[in-house]
């Protein structure tokens, strides 16, 4: 989401504003100083945001000085080898609607219990994956045709990624320790992503009807519009789900609740053809009381709303499925707060070691500057915060990405991209950068991966397995299994 609506490369903001004397400097720069830019103007952002706790108020985040996920210690488990039992994540079938809102861990349990393990274990076997034998539920299983219980345990949705074999790399590496908080980070050229891979991600998902159209959004539905790009050219994203979004007006702002047919619809696409990840329910700043935002009352500054945040989508992703997801083990924070900064930004360790609890934090490696571009109704110029006659283009958006990318080899940036799936722009950039004949990427020999390819290059082991070790779940009724 934008900025300070919805984004989360973006800068504090009264975030805006603080920011934006800073920003206002970069926009006489070209794309591609823009971005590396940002990062130390942030920065400076984020300490007048420790000081005044107003800048993060309204704001985005705080900024990137470098991978805050990757300092974390090392942590306490690294070793376990293989994987257990992907549960086929069976459980319980029926949820309807009711299970939105925060909260309570309900639902999770049991998801291991009738495990239909169908794949075998971290990283090999194939995506074979009859979707479990929904051996508990009630005939609303997983198996019944919806698709959704037919992750194999390699994680490859629609049976492609990079790394189905959950390979450590560089090839011959052992894969790192798990972290005290395991994440991807938000290094420019990370390590452990060979450096000819992009992996594109779709937050703040999905979005639905705008209603009256606003200049920025149109009538919105742009989630819908590039799912069905991406369905049409057998690509399989990476995309981030809220379902309360607290910052803008459309039909999926509360559709946890509603269940909401398009925006269940949406949900429904994303689990069956990629990979989903929890982007909170109400995309607050987390590790900010609610009382220092601004508007006040979009915070969280205690543990129990963090996990109430990630559980919140939890509980509505698996009552969509009807049990066959009961849990995210991909997490992006919203406006990347407090990961960007990491270790010392406010409420980091609070943040941290909740989420760690539940998914691996993934950051990302470059900015696909598209949420940068809007206040929530109007668009305005890169960073701007006044409203402008002229929205971005798609050629802006992937022109910002291209500079920083690249060719593989040349490029200051590759790995994981922030992108956005709420806006025409990033709709019309989609194919300029990604299109499988005509696109940047495939015309300069870039390979697309997956976020789960970048968690199982860095750690030899799959983002459930990761949680798995680090909170001694496996063999547990607990286990978390392939989503
Ligand atoms: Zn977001």
């Amino acid at each position: 989401m934008a900025r300070r609506w919805v984004q989360e490369s973006s800068p504090c903001t009264a975030g805006k504003r603080t920011a934006h004397v800073h920003a206002s400097v970069a926009l006489t720069l070209s794309d591609k100083s823009i971005v590396n830019l940002h990062r130390p103007l942030l920065a400076a952002c984020l300490i007048s945001f420790t000081s005044l706790a107003r800048c993060s108020s309204t704001g985005g985040a705080p900024s990137p000085l470098g991978d805050g996920d990757a300092a974390a210690t090392g942590g306490p488990e690294s070793g376990n080898g293989a994987g257990g039992a992907s549960s086929g994540g069976v459980s319980s079938g029926s949820g309807s609607g009711s299970r939105a809102g925060n909260g309570t861990r309900s639902g999770n349990s049991g998801s291991a219990s009738g495990s239909a393990s169908n794949a075998s274990g971290s990283g090999k076997g194939g995506n074979s994956g009859t979707g479990t034998a929904g051996s508990s539920a009630s005939g609303s299983g997983p198996s019944s045709g919806t698709g959704l219980g037919n992750l194999g345990g390699n994680g490859c949705a629609g049976g492609t990624c990079l790394n189905p074999t959950c390979t450590p790399w560089p090839t011959g590496t052992k894969g790192a320790a798990i972290e005290t908080y395991p994440g991807t980070g938000f290094d420019v050229q990370p390590a452990f992503i060979p450096n000819d891979v992009i992996i594109p991600t779709l937050d703040d998902v999905p979005d639905g009807a705008v209603s009256p159209p606003t200049q920025a959004k149109g009538a919105g539905g742009w989630a819908a519009l590039n799912l069905s790009y991406l369905d049409a050219n057998k690509m399989h994203w990476d995309l981030f789900i809220n379902t309360s979004n607290d910052w803008t007006a459309n039909s999926c702002d509360n559709w946890g609740a509603s269940m909401n047919a398009a925006c269940v619809a949406g949900a429904m696409d994303i689990l069956k053809l990629h990979n989903p990840g929890n982007h909170t329910a109400h995309h607050w700043h987390l590790g900010t009381a609610p009382a220092n935002t601004v508007p006040a009352g979009k915070g969280c500054g205690d543990a129990a709303c963090v996990a109430g945040e990630l559980l919140g989508v939890e509980s509505v992703v698996s009552a969509v499925s009807k049990g066959a997801r009961p849990h995210l083990t991909r997490f992006r924070a919203p406006f990347g707060e407090p990961y960007e900064v990491g270790a010392g930004a406010p409420g980091y360790d609070l943040v941290a070691a909740v989420v760690a609890r539940y998914a691996v934090s993934v950051g990302w490696n470059l900015d696909s500057t598209d949420s940068l571009y809007d206040d929530g109704t109007n668009c305005t110029a890169l960073n701007g915060n006044a409203p402008v006659a002229t929205c971005p283009t798609g050629q802006d958006i992937a022109h910002a990405v291209e500079v920083l990318i690249g060719t593989p080899g040349t490029g200051t940036n590759y790995g994981i991209v922030l992108m956005h799936g709420i806006f025409p722009w990033t709709r019309d950039a989609i194919p300029l950068l990604f299109d499988p004949a005509t696109g940047y990427l495939a015309k300069n020999k870039f390979r697309v991966g997956t976020v789960e390819d970048a968690i199982c290059w860095k750690y030899g082991k799959h983002s459930w397995d990761v949680i798995n070790a680090l909170n001694h779940l496996k063999g547990t009724p607990q286990e978390l299994g392939p989503n």
